[in-house]
């Protein structure tokens, strides 16, 4: 009787195991979605070094026509080159716009 009831445990343990590790995995394996990501800041060491602003003072240079800016077309924030792990306004512009 003990063996049934020891087997039954650790069926149940087993079985909780695998729930735990296939929703755990799944929130692990979340692919990282852009409202994830922080949005550069003006007053970043890095941003201020490049005279990052979120507004382009020129009419015809800004972040979305820069060939360094990554991420989908249309996004009002998405990733740069230069700036990992964080996202810069498509409306902005820094000393290193590369046309
Ligand atoms: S390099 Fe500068 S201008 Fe080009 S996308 Fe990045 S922040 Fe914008």
């Amino acid at each position: 009787m003990k063996s049934q009831s020891s087997r039954r445990r650790f069926l149940k343990f087993s079985l909780a195991g695998v729930i735990g590790m296939t929703l755990g995995g799944k929130t692990l394996m979340r692919p990282v979605q852009a409202a994830d990501i922080p949005h550069l800041t003006e007053d970043d060491p890095q941003a201020a070094a490049l005279k990052y602003v979120h507004k382009s003072p020129y009419e015809d240079r800004n972040c979305s026509n820069c060939v360094l800016l990554q991420g989908n077309k249309g996004d009002e924030w998405r990733p740069c080159q230069l700036f990992p792990g964080k996202l810069v306004s498509a409306s902005g512009w820094c000393s290193a716009w590369a046309g």
